[in-house]
């Protein structure tokens, strides 16, 4: 695809840590002391780690403690109650479950799929529920799930004395049938491990390929990718010899042995020598940042290349025009790509033009702030919600690429203007986002400091050397 689509690839291979190691242990504690703590997965991931994956027996928890907790109002700097500690532990087979809870030998375990235009109760009495049973169980469950919405295709495992089916959010629910007590309904916890890996490489081509061979997770590559966009263009700016790192953490679902998530940490660049860190910080629930070292935000304010994959066919300056044949000066930046590529707004603002603007075709304006606009042209189409007053968030899909207006071939025309005045996209200064906030600075930089340690443990030795490398010189 051209000298542009460069790949790269790795010398190296993701370092599984000893996840026994002191440090790794220091580290996922901090990882998971205060603020981790409100995410609903990193809850989960108390779970202490343990290398040979086996599962500790737990002692059979007092079935009272399935019932939920009194609610109480919580600050976020407070640790939730650990559910851990509160929920029952999810068991390979409900059979397991019922034994654990009622002492009951059952048998006869099926899974069942629900079907389309099915309800739990359709699909408890396919499986040999009495009605009056599966009404029962169903009560007992509503409080724990909420039944509307189960998708198509769920499985529900039942067995003679209960049944178990597993949540979006990812907690599984139990029913069983107790001799005593009848129908009871509880939510179990799935065992969660967390694995951390650091991966670093030397890129030859193309990240991408880096990363394939060193058995990155497709989800932490794109979050690098997202956090050094800003930084760094992946198609125009790596040369051979540049050299990246990451530090992220895998879940484990211990259970069916598939990974639930994948955190990434950190995300190290060497490019020509001048190195790049960002380290991940999660504000609250819904809020993660990513900060140098001293603190600033990983964030520009403004992305260069809003379009992925798209080459950059004509630059800034004084050029012959494709179509008058005068020469003139080409006010914005050209990426050629197939129409249809969807175009990304390069920061959050307000539309202040979306619709035909003469020889700019299909053309959309956005204003970031008192200074900074951005401009994109000759768009095939413009997403529904794109119109003047409505705001977009960085990264959202504003357009998609096309040929309209003055143009010669599907490519997105884009513009930064800097007061109203149209500078180079590619070579501006942008401002970067705010700093992390004072309160929470003391708590990520002792963060840092443990994914320091981290990567110093396993890949500072090669990373370090990597300046030495020759494909540093004439560039
Ligand atoms: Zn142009």
């Amino acid at each position: 695809m051209g000298r542009n689509f460069r790949g790269f690839c790795a010398h190296d291979s993701v370092l599984r840590f000893d996840e026994n190691s002191l440090m790794t242990r220091i580290f996922l504690q901090i990882l998971t002391g205060g603020f981790c703590l409100v995410a609903p997965l990193a809850v989960s991931a108390m779970e202490p780690i343990r290398g040979d994956g086996m599962a500790i027996p737990k002692p059979k928890p007092d079935i009272a403690l399935a019932y939920p907790a009194a609610t109480v109002s919580m600050t976020t700097p407070e640790p939730r109650p650990d559910l851990q500690l509160i929920l029952p532990h999810s068991t390979r087979t409900v059979a397991e479950m019922i034994r654990n809870q009622t002492g009951l030998e059952t048998r006869n375990e099926t899974e069942f799929k629900l079907k389309s235009g099915e309800g739990l109760a359709t699909l408890l009495h396919r499986a040999g529920l009495s009605k009056t049973d599966a009404a029962a169980a169903i009560s007992a469950v509503m409080g724990r799930a909420s039944l509307r919405a189960l998708p198509i295709g769920l499985s529900v495992r039942v067995a003679d004395h209960g049944f178990a089916f597993t949540t979006r959010n990812g907690r599984d629910i139990y029913a069983i049938r107790d001799p005593e007590q009848g129908w009871i309904a509880f939510t179990a916890i799935r065992p969660i491990e967390r694995y951390v890996a650091f991966a670093q490489g030397v890129i030859e081509d193309s990240i991408y390929r880096a990363a394939n061979q060193s058995d990155i997770p497709d989800d932490a590559l794109a979050e690098f990718v997202r956090v050094m966009g800003f930084s760094v263009d992946f198609q125009r700016e790596i040369r051979r010899g540049d050299a990246f790192a990451l530090l992220y953490e895998q879940q484990i679902d211990q259970i069916s042995g598939k990974r639930v998530a994948t955190r990434l940490h950190y995300a190290g660049m060497m490019l020509s020598g001048k190195q790049l860190g960002f380290y991940r910080f999660d504000h609250d629930k819904s809020r993660v940042g990513w900060y140098d070292r001293e603190g600033n935000s990983a964030a520009r304010t403004l992305i260069r290349t809003p379009i992925s994959g798209g080459r950059l066919s004509s630059s800034f300056g004084v050029r012959r025009h494709p179509i008058s044949g005068y020469n003139s000066m080409h006010r914005g930046v050209d990426f050629a790509a197939p129409k249809g590529t969807p175009i990304i707004a390069a920061g959050s603002g307000v539309i202040e033009q979306a619709g035909w603007l003469g020889s700019y075709g299909r053309y959309i304006r956005i204003r970031h702030n008192s200074t900074y606009s951005t401009a994109y042209a000759h768009m095939s189409r413009i997403a529904s919600s794109v119109r003047p007053g409505n705001r977009v968030e960085q990264g959202q899909v504003i357009g998609y690429v096309g040929s309209t207006g003055r143009s010669t071939g599907p490519h997105l025309h884009y513009e930064i203007l800097v007061n109203n005045r149209k500078v180079n996209p590619m070579t501006v200064r942008l401002p970067t986002g705010e700093r992390i906030p004072p309160e929470f600075l003391g708590e990520f930089q002792q963060q840092v400091e443990m994914v320091e340690a981290e990567v110093q443990a396993t890949g500072s030795v090669r990373f370090a050397a990597m300046e030495l490398l020759p494909s540093e010189q004439g560039r």
